[in-house]
């Protein structure tokens, strides 16, 4: 039996027996055993696909990304050892946009988080947001970032048209899903505006993402800041910067399981 189904099974039931005792008359003196609870973590970009660029020197979005993605995943391991972390990449791969969240639905994942870092016209823009998918952006920059995002050259095929709009529509009637994207979206910015107070906090915002797009599970995309500002450029370049923008997104993951998906 898959774990989704086992959840549901087992919630189902406990929601219809109001008559059994609390659990804590039945609890035996052994460890708990915690939800399980999986997590695809897809490093934007990568092989052939770059991304963006950082400031100075020729470090690209796709190394910074899978950096990211690695120690995040140690971190969430850290902090909740039921936790299982998959990444939709290992190493420097190209992958289609629809490979990652493909790769998702197919091991079942109760939560996708596709990381980025920004870039703007100007390299004048600074500051982290996280985004929902929606047909509609929530203002031009949002459409901006999504449009250089999809820009993949592969992300969609040509000749899509209806079936893409039939997609969009039955992932925008998910609202249960949408709902806790948005939960975990806002954990995300909490927590990296908690640790860094002086940058920009760029909010949630929504967006045409096609890397979101047909996700059936809770799905976010994060920009973690600017890797083409000078100033942002360095922190992502660090070490130690990254570590804080790591913590910030494991705290987030850990709020979103205990609020979210422990309490149903
Ligand atoms: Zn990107």
């Amino acid at each position: 039996m898959h774990r989704r189904d086992f959840l549901l099974g087992f919630s189902a039931l406990t929601a219809g027996a109001a008559v059994l005792r609390p659990a804590r008359a039945l609890a035996a003196p052994r460890p708990v055993i915690e939800q399980g609870f999986r997590l695809v973590i897809d490093p934007g970009h990568g092989g052939e696909n770059g991304g963006c660029r950082a400031h100075r020197g020729g470090v690209h979005e796709k190394q910074l990304t899978l950096m990211l993605a690695q120690s995040l995943a140690g971190r969430v391991v850290d902090l909740m050892p039921h936790a299982e972390v998959l990444l939709t990449r290992e190493a420097d791969e190209t992958l289609h946009l629809t490979q990652r969240v493909g790769f998702a639905n197919e091991v079942e994942a109760d939560l996708f988080l596709s990381l980025h870092c920004n870039a703007s016209r100007n390299g004048d823009q600074t500051g982290f947001e996280t985004f929902l998918l929606d047909v509609k952006a929530s203002s031009h920059d949002a459409a901006l970032t999504a449009q250089r995002e999809n820009d993949e050259g592969f992300g969609r095929p040509r000749d899509a048209g209806g079936d893409e709009v039939a997609v969009m529509l039955r992932e925008l009637g998910m609202t249960n899903d949408r709902k806790h994207a948005a939960h975990y979206a806002a954990a995300i910015q909490r927590e990296q505006a908690r640790r860094f107070p002086n940058r920009v906090d760029r909010g949630v915002r929504l967006a045409n993402f096609d890397v979101l797009m047909g996700a059936r599970m809770p799905a976010v995309l994060h920009e973690v800041g600017f890797l083409d500002h000078e100033d942002e450029s360095k922190l992502l370049l660090d070490e130690g910067g990254r570590g804080q923008i790591v913590e910030a997104i494991a705290q987030a993951t850990l709020s979103y399981f205990n609020e979210v998906v422990r309490r149903g």
